[in-house]
């Protein structure tokens, strides 16, 4: 079992899209996927048409249930697609910062309930919130990789370097390991000399880290998650999807072959 932390500490970069789209290649390669939605907001269990402010039948339970590993299997939800399963976000979730701090082994109550489920699935992703708290912290420990989407423009590429301190002091507080990252370019827009500027610069700054490609702006992703199918299925002909797939591939390349070396941010 794979499992890859979608995160950034901006929200609107494309984060969930690149969990949903990921999500659903996977699963169409028939892949045993499952999905966790991390968010208080909700926007990917939305996206399955499930409503975030529900019953708490959600990943809010893994982190307040006793036991040591909490059953997932009243809490997964199927999707009309085969082999993508997901685990939803409740807006309770929004309540587990302020219960679960300082309370000892929290930061991997998500790595065991995961485990436990190891034999059933093949690929887990998990959908972080725009914040770092308890919850990121659950991701980061319980992944092996952390895909960290950024957006092509100028002032995003601040947030980078502090979600870039985070996984040094998350990874360092994990025993010393350096958490395996690649950083993905999203929202690139090949006609805005500010959009190409960015993406330069972001390749200089993450050399080493970084996708060779970007995720091009493509109003099919609006229309796909209203539509609430994952890109490969609701336009595969478009340059999103075809964007997601070689990502697809490159991260699954480098995620099996040795660790990519570090970045030239500090
Ligand atoms: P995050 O999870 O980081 O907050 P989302 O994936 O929810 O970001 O994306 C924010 C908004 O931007 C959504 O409405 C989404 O449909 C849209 N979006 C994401 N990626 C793209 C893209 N490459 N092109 C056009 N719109 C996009
Ligand atoms: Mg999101």
């Amino acid at each position: 079992m794979k499992v890859w932390a979608i995160a950034n500490q901006k929200g609107g970069v494309g984060k969930t899209t690149t969990a949903v789209s990921l999500g659903g290649l996977f699963a169409a390669q028939g892949e045993r996927t499952l999905l966790v939605d991390l968010d208080p907001h909700g926007s990917m269990t939305s996206y399955f048409g499930h409503d975030p402010e529900g019953p708490d039948e959600s990943v809010y339970q893994v982190f307040v249930a006793q036991e040591d590993a909490p059953p997932l299997d009243g809490l997964l939800r199927r999707t009309r697609f085969e082999q993508l399963e997901l685990l939803p976000a409740s807006t309770a979730l929004a309540t587990v910062e302020r219960r679960l701090i300082g309370k000892e082994g929290m930061g991997l109550a998500l790595h065991r309930a995961l485990q436990s489920y190891a034999r059933h699935y093949d690929h887990v992703l998990l959908d972080c919130p725009p914040v770092f708290g308890i919850l990121m912290l659950n991701a980061l420990a319980a992944c092996e990789l952390v895909v960290v989407p950024v957006q092509t423009e100028h002032l995003a590429l601040k947030g980078l370097e502090r979600m870039l301190n985070t996984l040094d002091m998350v990874g360092k507080g994990l025993g010393g390991a350096r958490i395996q990252r690649v950083i993905v370019p999203t929202l690139y827009d090949q006609r805005t000399r500010a959009s190409k500027e960015a993406l330069a610069r972001l390749q200089f700054l993450a050399a080493g880290s970084i996708w060779h490609g970007a995720i091009p702006v493509d109003t099919r992703f609006r229309d796909a998650s209203r539509a609430g199918v994952p890109m490969c299925h609701f336009d595969p002909d478009s340059r999103g999807a075809a964007a997601f797939e070689t990502l697809a591939k490159f991260l699954v390349l480098n995620s099996e072959a040795a660790p990519i070396p570090g970045m030239r941010v500090a």
